[in-house]
């Protein structure tokens, strides 16, 4: 260790990294009233330790043979103001000590402080990965004595204040194997002493503790013994509680046999959690506040869930579970180096995995819970879990409870929307991941839309709502509700009535490229190519007309933008507006586009590969659009003309939901056009241009110029 020194007689000191430090100061400084979670966050790592040990006692036995007890113990000792947290799990080698206990910080020490400074509650600190440190919390001086089958007895101490000691423990009482976490309480901390202080915790916190916590209790005896002294010494033996007849009693009784009872103090370990296992219970006998001590206990969380499913499945093969809903999203639901899932692999009542990657798809990572099979083998690794089959069924089963869980939730609209809003991002996941169960997540998803702006609604609402005419489901994509709900692409439907769903979260994109339809509709994107409504064939005839009407307009324009369209054609997509840029049906939308350019790794040659082919649809009852036929149709050079459709196509890009390639030449163009409205002659704004306009103008006009020898 470099940053290490050597001390007197083989006592190392070593500083803590800064990042722990820090967190340390803010654990023993910041007010915080509720410090009893200490004991929970210490009891969980202990459970850890078990979990680790027995985990390697499956596949190798003799790891055992140090220590064949599996128990975490509690000691509070009065005289030395102490309380002792005692595992025979799998302890610490040296090495463990100086990396686990200060050296080395994890992601979660960072965000913990921020969540801290930012009013997070401090008992979350166990979903951040430093549950250790919250000893600091009760403690001045913490000792870690612990023994690793692999090495010697260490013992780790540290009074915060930027360091810590490690030193070989050749004196100490001897570990057969695990861990002491001693607390040398602070003054006003001593109230953890008392035995009914500490049950009381444990069953509030560490009921569902799959290992027996045992409590150092002292128990006094009466005893008969032979009297020889007078008997008023006997009575101040007596206890407190004794009442005065009673000794009088006593008293008489005795000095007649001339025997006395005397208190016989002895120590012995209580068992503090009885309760058998939750998930073997019948649901039935479950009340809802177990339900929550469970999920707390599991998950960390200091909120109750949003909801439970309790389920045991019998037949072929049997297993039992408890999946739990939570409340929030975690802050790390989408970090790429996150744990897979939160699910407990249980065999036959013996705990075997977190997070058996097997159990549950990744867009269910949020769901807790825990699975207990009665088929597995004891001694299952990680590898064969691959492909076993067992857990290919159970897997497809919780899945399907997920789904009823969801749905259930979804039938009281406060709950959902909480729901919704934390894990929207994971249904749609599942939609792009999951075919076989893409209906019934399809049920589950909400969105704003044209008739519904404040409320959510569903695709089973919207379908219900369609105009008998209407056959498919309409849909918009776009940054936010705010940018796409005044969007020209809404405009015909709105003249028809037709809903049409806002898309606004950049995971959408994705989603409904597979879902492609609900319930028979399909889903028709109204900013792109082949969108048609149904209409009459009298209505057929007339625009055939219309189209030969703008023919002429249609080809200058294509001519005049080249190739920053694919085509220009009429179209009955919008009413109001003069035109828009709509892309192909198969390629990217004008968001998938801005997605893509956010994407800053992305390859930009890529990109522009699959950049969105656009197609400029002109409206022709819009009176710009007419207008423009006119000019075009008298005079096909006209310089206004070019202009004017230049600005239409700049600003189509704007409504349509692209960006300005180039905003300068834009502006310029819009310039112009206020000077024309102006009246300001051309020349006149030459009186004194700065140098960067001057060129700009420059470079236009030769650009311009050379455009107008392309179309002549
Ligand atoms: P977490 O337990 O969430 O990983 P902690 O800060 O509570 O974070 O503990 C840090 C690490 O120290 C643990 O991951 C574990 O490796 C080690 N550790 C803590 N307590 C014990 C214990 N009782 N026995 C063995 N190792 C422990």
């Amino acid at each position: 260790m470099a940053d290490n020194e050597q001390q007197n007689a083989g006592v190392e000191t070593f500083r803590f990294q800064a990042e722990i430090n820090q967190l340390m100061s803010l654990i023993i400084n910041t007010f915080y009233s509720n410090k009893e979670i200490f004991l929970r966050e210490l009891i969980s790592n202990a459970s850890d330790a078990l979990d680790k040990v027995r985990y390697q006692s499956l596949t190798e036995k003799s790891v055992l043979d140090s220590e064949k007890d599996l128990v975490i113990r509690i000691v509070p000792d009065a005289t030395n103001k102490t309380l002792t947290i005692w595992d025979t799990g799998v302890g610490m080698t040296k090495a463990d000590l100086v990396n686990n206990l200060g050296t080395i910080a994890r992601s979660g020490t960072k965000h913990f402080m921020e969540a801290l400074q930012s009013g997070a509650d401090m008992s979350l600190i166990g979903q951040f990965g430093v549950g250790f440190y919250s000893a600091y919390l009760v403690a001045d001086q913490v000792t870690v004595v612990t023994k690793h089958n692999e090495d010697e007895q260490y013992i780790w101490q540290s009074s915060a204040g930027g360091t810590f000691t490690i030193s070989h423990d050749t004196e100490g009482e001897k570990l057969t194997r695990g861990t002491k976490i001693i607390l040398h309480l602070k003054e006003d901390q001593q109230d953890y002493l008392p035995e009914k202080k500490i049950k009381d915790l444990v069953k509030k916190h560490s009921e569902f503790i799959g290992y027996p916590i045992e409590l150092y209790v002292e128990k006094t005896e009466e005893k008969e013994v032979e009297d020889e002294e007078p008997a008023e010494k006997k009575i101040e033996e007596e206890t407190e509680e004794s009442e005065e007849p009673k000794i009088e009693d006593v008293t008489e009784e005795e000095s007649k046999k001339k025997t006395k009872k005397v208190k016989e103090v002895k120590h012995e370990w209580e068992v503090l959690n009885k309760t058998k296992p939750l998930w073997t219970r019948d649901p039935k006998d479950v009340k809802e506040e177990e339900y929550s001590a469970f999920y707390k206990a599991l998950s960390n969380d200091w909120e109750d869930h949003l909801s439970v499913k309790h389920f045991s499945v019998e037949g072929q093969l049997e297993f039992r579970a408890i999946l739990f809903l939570p409340r929030r999203a975690p802050f790390d639901l989408f970090e790429p180096r996150k744990k897979l899932n939160n699910i407990k692999l249980y065999v036959r009542r013996v705990f075997i995995m977190d997070n058996c990657e097997e159990l549950i798809p990744e867009w269910l990572n949020f769901i807790k819970g825990i699975v207990d099979s009665e088929d597995l083998p004891l001694n299952i690794s990680r590898e064969h879990l691959q492909q076993n089959k067992i857990l290919k069924v159970i897997r497809k089963n919780i899945v399907k409870k997920c789904l009823e869980m969801f749905a259930e939730v979804s039938e009281n609209k406060e709950n959902y929307k909480l729901f919704y809003d934390a894990f929207s991002k994971n249904l749609k996941l599942g939609i792009h991941e999951d075919s076989t169960n893409r209906k019934k997540l399809a049920e589950l998803l909400r969105f704003y839309s044209t008739r519904s702006e404040e409320d959510y609604t569903s695709l089973k609402e919207y379908v219900e709502n369609m105009p008998e005419k209407q056959k498919d489901i309409y849909y918009i994509t776009g940054e936010s509700k705010q940018a796409v709900k005044s969007s020209p692409f809404l405009e015909q439907c709105r003249k028809r009535g037709y809903e049409v769903l806002y898309m606004t979260d950049p995971i959408d994109e994705y989603a409904v490229q597979q879902l492609k339809d609900f319930e028979d509709h399909k889903l028709v994107s109204v900013t792109k190519e082949g969108l048609t409504f149904p209409e009459e064939e009298e209505e057929k005839q007339s625009w055939e007309e219309t189209k030969t009407q703008f023919e002429n307009l249609c080809k200058l324009m294509k001519d005049i933008l080249g190739d920053k369209v694919e085509k220009v054609a009429v179209s009955k997509r919008i009413v109001d507006s003069p035109c828009v840029l709509v892309t192909g049906e198969y390629g990217w939308t004008a968001n998938m586009e801005r997605i893509m350019k956010a994407q800053a790794l992305r390859d930009s040659n890529m990109s522009s590969y699959m950049m969105s082919k656009k197609t400029m649809e002109v409206n022709p009852y819009n009176s710009i659009i007419s207008e423009l036929r006119k000019k075009a149709d008298a005079d096909r050079a006209d310089k206004t003309v070019r202009d004017l459709v230049w600005l239409l196509f700049d600003t189509a890009l704007l409504t349509s939901g692209f960006s300005l390639d180039e905003p300068s030449k834009y502006s310029s163009r819009i310039f112009r056009m206020i000077k024309l409205g102006l009246s300001i002659d051309e020349d006149d704004v030459a009186d004194e241009p700065t140098k960067e306009s001057a060129a700009e103008i420059s470079e236009k006009t030769t650009e311009e110029e050379s455009l107008m020898e392309d179309v002549d």
